[in-house]
């Protein structure tokens, strides 16, 4: 059946009368867009006029544009650090923003080498949930009976923390499955999900991944669509079957849990879940899973599967031939663009190849410093108070949904290296790459050139390091396992999300060095001027991915070297 919504939309028939108010709503934002970005603009101003930080630049209770933008610096979190200290040490007075600050979401982008922090406002939970109401609506209008069934999705919670003033400090996922929005959500034919709430907020990611694939796998013929936050996500997801499968078999066939699983609320929940021995359900995935062949395993097993819910954007591209092999090329709609700092837009066009999505900008959420028709990074206001703050991302406006711009996210500022949600950038990989050598002095030895290579072929994926070292004692030179420390030594040095991801949530993989054949540089740039580089401004790339050069460097190394332990990482912030 078609419901009207009663506003001719360019966006197609609703499914139900629930989409129906939901696309008339992504309607009426996006054909009003300039009225509703004066109207949040003006919101936000008047709300948090009294506000320390708007105080300091004199707008005198102005709420329009032009004296915004004439007054208003553009910050970026350095700016705001002090400020944002404050809040953490338990400075409850107005700072930002005149409503309390109910929580620090901690973002995936970092801040002398810890997750920023940033203060929100409870009531950005109700924004935040009606973004994510209008992601089925727009779904159901290009995948028809998605109410038949149910998504897999690997979801997860992370550690938390508390700064001095006692406000938590987690991530903007975690914040909101614990919340009631999620925890309590109405049932919705359209978004059942296999994955008990029980499994998703296990903070052990052993046991919580355990369970959502035992689900997933007893549920198969129901899974309509699979997904994960990112793309990385899904791929380990699916290694992590590779690994276990044996066990989750046995699980199966017997009708019992593995005794890994210890969580009292997941035993419980799997206690109704896993009733009976299914023998057949057992030997059937044994028979996909022996086998070395593991492409088309999503399909094989998932055979109703419609589409992969991830996003492939930025620097998750990555994984998209992987994702290709275990799927058989399922579609991989990119439903939506956000941060911890505000939730920014959808995908429209969700079954558009990876290399076309635009993302529109939902004009209710915050207020957008838009440029058209150039490369440029993305600034925004929020409610919580945050005022013409940058970022960190580059887009390009592509075009328009009604009046609402539609972008490209081209890339991440700055960033290097980037396997799962860490990002690192030139300076941090200089930093760690001083802090290795450091333990090469004893033998005489130093770092001539490096390059990197963040390698996805592993999963996890893990940081590939090129190094060309310079030896005045070939008597005395670095063992392997004076090799191998450098490699830890590295990983040690580098930003806290890097180092949660090879420990608590095993996202990442050893960091290896690959020390390559003395002269290998200058084959590099020899390489490099044959294909037009200029001799005098060439400089050695300090990441790589071209596969003529990966070749080349990888024909030159003499020895490869891995990080023989995890890095120190534990939810605390250092310093
Ligand atoms: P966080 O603040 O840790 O949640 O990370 C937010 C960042 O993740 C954004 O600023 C982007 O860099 C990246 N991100 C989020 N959604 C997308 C997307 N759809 N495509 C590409 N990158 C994304």
């Amino acid at each position: 059946m078609m419901f009207d919504s009663g506003l001719s939309s360019s966006l197609g028939p609703p499914a139900c009368e629930k989409d129906a108010t939901a696309l008339q709503f992504i309607e009426e934002m996006t054909m009003n867009c300039d009225a509703v970005q004066e109207r949040v603009l003006g919101e936000i101003l008047s709300r948090n006029a009294e506000t320390e930080y708007l105080r300091r630049f004199g707008l005198g209770g102005a709420t329009d544009r032009d004296s915004y933008k004439s007054k208003v610096p553009v910050v970026t979190y350095e700016d705001l650090q002090p400020d944002i200290q404050r809040v953490a040490n338990g400075d409850r007075s107005p700072i930002f923003s005149s409503h309390p600050i109910s929580e620090f979401l901690t973002s995936s982008g970092t801040s002398a080498g810890e997750r920023k922090l940033m203060p929100t406002i409870h009531e950005e939970w109700d924004r935040r949930t009606k973004l994510y109401s209008l992601l089925m609506p727009v779904m159901n209008l290009y995948v028809p009976g998605l109410d038949k069934g149910k998504g897999l999705y690997f979801l997860f919670v992370k550690a938390e923390t508390k700064t001095p003033s006692g406000l938590v400090a987690r991530p903007v996922l975690t914040s909101y499955y614990k919340s009631e929005h999620f925890k309590t959500r109405p049932y919705d034919p359209y978004n059942v999900y296999t994955s008990p709430n029980e499994a998703i907020l296990c903070a052990d990611s052993f046991q919580s991944m355990y369970t959502q694939m035992l689900c997933g796998l007893l549920m198969r013929e129901e899974v309509l669509r699979m997904g994960a936050v990112f793309a990385s996500g899904l791929v380990r997801s699916i290694k992590f079957l590779q690994f276990n499968w044996r066990q989750l078999v046995d699980d199966i066939a017997a009708g019992t849990l593995n005794p890994k699983i210890t969580d009292a609320d997941i035993k419980k929940c799997m206690g109704k879940i896993l009733k009976a021995p299914n023998p057949e359900l057992a030997q059937f995935i044994t028979k996909e899973c022996e086998g070395e062949n593991w492409e088309g395993i999503i399909t094989r097993i998932w055979p109703n599967t419609k589409y992969l819910d991830v996003i492939v954007t930025g620097a998750m591209a990555q994984y998209i031939p992987t994702l290709d092999y275990f799927s058989g090329g399922l579609p991989l709609p990119c439903t939506m663009y956000a941060s911890s700092e505000c939730y920014f837009g959808l995908n429209l066009n969700p079954m558009s190849k990876p290399s076309d999505v635009s993302y529109t900008i939902m004009p209710n959420m915050g207020y957008f410093d838009v440029e058209l028709n150039k490369e440029y990074e993305l600034i925004i206001s929020t409610y919580s108070g945050l005022c013409r703050y940058r970022v960190g991302d580059i887009l390009r406006v592509t075009g328009f949904h009604n009046s609402a711009p539609q972008f490209k996210f081209l890339r991440r500022k700055n960033v290097l290296l980037s396997i799962d949600s860490d990002k690192t950038d030139e300076a941090e990989l200089q930093k760690a790459i001083d802090n290795a050598s450091a333990l090469l002095t004893e033998f005489n030895t130093s770092v001539v050139e490096y390059t990197s290579y963040g390698d996805t072929k592993t999963i996890p994926g893990h940081y590939v390091i090129y190094w060309e070292l310079m030896s005045k004692d070939p008597g005395n030179l670095p063992s392997h396992d004076v090799l191998d420390r450098c490699c830890l030594a590295m990983e040690e040095s580098l930003n806290s999300v890097y180092r949660q991801g090879r420990v608590a949530d095993n996202s990442i993989g050893p960091l290896e060095i690959r020390v390559v054949k003395n002269g290998t540089f200058e084959e590099l740039m020899d390489y490099a001027i044959s294909r037009g580089a200029s001799i005098n401004q060439y400089k050695v790339p300090r990441c790589v991915s071209f596969t003529p050069i990966m070749e080349l460097l990888d024909s030159r190394v003499v020895s490869a070297h891995f990080s023989p332990c995890a890095p120190q990482w534990t939810p605390e912030r250092r310093g």
